[in-house]
């Protein structure tokens, strides 16, 4: 039986003991449709396993799931982002300062909006779907609306954009601060979230070139390392997406390092970087 290493929203990632396997590189499908399938990205070996086997591994079906609502999430993020356009655009200076940033946050990240206590940010899918949306309240608490799920952070302007390189960040005001420095950028939740996705998302875009910059901890860094993998692995090598590191910076994150070094600074450095 494989060992886990840890299991996500919709797959388990496992050590595949078909061959010599640290990485780890084998992943089973908990989708409904695809339950108990799995594929080494290491040496190939595919199969099913049987719900007894799933069991044994701790991924028995959930009981009890809650009942998936019914919401449409597009018109609701474009109802928000009415809402913050017309009705509150002082919200849109309020959360440029927040950030710090040059460039109206509404230009950075298309779809943001104002639900009359909190910024609401659409989160997608791999295909570009709406499927929840990010809360960010005034005092830095962050929640998600109630039946989201935890997409990722893409705009419009990456999907229909010819550049070919994207940065991905972890959350949304890193992603605002490198959009701001005239980069495309795409991001995810945290650290954890979102690999499949944006590696499906990536495999099917124009996009050639990859660099993930993750926080400047621990878990950061390990989640940068299995996103770079996985992105590898689904494009077949043909993105070798980099990690730009500020280990020794003694900042925490993207945006603390703007802060520290000035845009231009970091923009030549990035620019450097690919
Ligand atoms: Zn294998």
């Amino acid at each position: 039986m494989f060992k886990v290493k840890r299991r996500y929203r919709d797959y388990v990632l496992c050590y595949c003991n078909n061959h010599n396997d640290n990485t780890p590189s084998l992943s089973i499908s908990l989708r409904p449709e695809f339950y108990g399938c799995y594929r080494c990205f290491g040496c190939g070996l595919t199969g099913r396993l049987s719900s007894n086997e799933m069991k044994e591994l701790g991924c028995e079906v959930e009981k009890n799931k809650r009942p998936v609502l019914n919401i449409d999430w597009t018109s609701l993020y474009k109802d928000y982002n009415k809402k913050l356009i017309r009705e509150c655009p002082q919200k849109i200076t309020q959360l440029a300062t927040l950030f710090n940033l040059d460039n109206a946050p509404t230009v950075l990240y298309d779809g943001i909006g104002w639900d009359g206590c909190s910024w609401t940010f659409p989160v997608f899918d791999s295909n570009g779907m709406c499927i929840g949306i990010q809360r960010r309240f005034e005092d830095g608490n962050k929640g998600f609306v109630s039946g989201s799920k935890i997409g990722i952070l893409i705009d419009r302007q990456v999907v229909y954009s010819n550049q070919d390189t994207v940065f991905i960040t972890e959350g949304i005001s890193d992603l605002l601060s490198v959009a701001d420095l005239d980069f495309l950028v795409a991001g995810r939740i945290n650290c954890n979230t979102g690999v499949e996705e944006l590696s499906n998302w990536l495999y099917n875009s124009m996009i050639s070139r990859v660099v993930i910059i993750p926080d400047n901890d621990k878990v950061g860094i390990d989640g940068a390392e299995i996103l770079q993998t996985r992105i590898i692995l689904d494009s077949q090598s043909s993105i070798i997406p980099t990690i730009f590191s500020i280990k020794d910076s003694g900042c925490s994150d993207i945006r603390q390092y703007i802060h520290k070094f000035g845009k231009e600074y970091v923009r030549l450095e990035l620019e450097d970087h690919v």
